[in-house]
């Protein structure tokens, strides 16, 4: 059973084996959680993403997908990248966050990684709805097959903390 955990504030200062990047698909930065993320990792993490680019990920990350680089001078083993799906009034694309979250998973099981924190993928610059978006965050890690013992959810106001804590219930 993986414990899930609610904290409010900033995800580059949490500590895991494995941190979690709303990413988007060029690997090479962006603003929200991802800008962060470089700005406070370091410069190592772009220049994995870079390697990443030039060799198995050349058009980009396809969104739902996840890859890990090292997390540089944050308080963990590594980063992993996944690419959130932009919210669509027209298109249902929640197959495509699920797979946001499983994939992070299998990505932190084939790193040995036991504790793993996430951001609300997808809810800011690509407006998916905060309590649909928290919905699927903890309905697929409910339902995850993995050996990650603790997933921390890191919300970065006070409003994602309670769509995820309704969620919870
Ligand atoms: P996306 O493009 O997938 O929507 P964003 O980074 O724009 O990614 O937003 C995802 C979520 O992360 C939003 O709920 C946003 O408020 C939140 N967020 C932004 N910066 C941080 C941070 N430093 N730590 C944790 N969450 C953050």
């Amino acid at each position: 059973m993986t414990t899930i955990t609610l904290v409010q504030g900033d995800i580059t200062r949490q500590s895991a084996d494995a941190i979690v990047n709303a990413a988007n698909s060029s690997l090479l930065g962006g603003g929200g959680v991802d800008g962060a993320i470089h700005r406070r990792g370091g410069p190592a993490i772009l220049e994995d993403c870079r390697k990443l680019r030039a060799s198995q990920y050349g058009r980009g990350l396809p969104t739902g997908r996840a890859v890990a680089t090292t997390a540089g001078e944050l308080n963990a083993r590594w980063v992993i990248h996944t690419v959130g799906p932009v919210w669509s009034d027209t298109e249902d694309r929640s197959e495509l966050l699920t797979s946001c979250y499983r994939e992070s998973l299998l990505t932190a099981d084939e790193l040995g990684a036991r504790t793993v924190a996430f951001p609300a993928i997808s809810t800011g610059v690509y407006r998916w709805p905060i309590d649909d978006g928290a919905r699927i965050a903890v309905e697929t890690i409910r339902a995850a097959d993995t050996a990650v013992e603790e997933v921390t959810f890191v919300l970065f106001d006070q409003q994602a903390y309670e769509a995820f804590d309704r969620a919870l219930r």
